[in-house]
């Protein structure tokens, strides 16, 4: 018996979840990402943000209709 070894430090399952926590209700459509738009999906409402990757301030959801245009690349800009 060696009474001095000690106990293994428990994984804190916490210190990754604060990376993103703005993400922990959403998703990230991969199509959308690919055309080079920040593509979060909020999961809620299924709705997608079509803003530029990066963009600054809040994200703009909208409906899924809309995210397919923008995928086909039909969107007009
Ligand atoms: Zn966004």
């Amino acid at each position: 018996m060696n009474p001095d070894h000690p106990a293994p430090s428990p994984e804190d399952p916490s210190s990754e979840g604060e990376a993103r926590p703005d993400l922990s209700n959403t998703n990230v459509r991969e199509d959308l990402a690919m055309a080079g738009r920040c593509a979060l999906v909020h999961l809620p409402t299924g709705r997608t943000c079509l803003l530029p990757l990066r963009h600054h301030g809040p994200c703009e959801f909208h409906q899924p209709q809309e995210a397919q245009e923008v995928v086909a690349g039909n969107l007009d800009s």
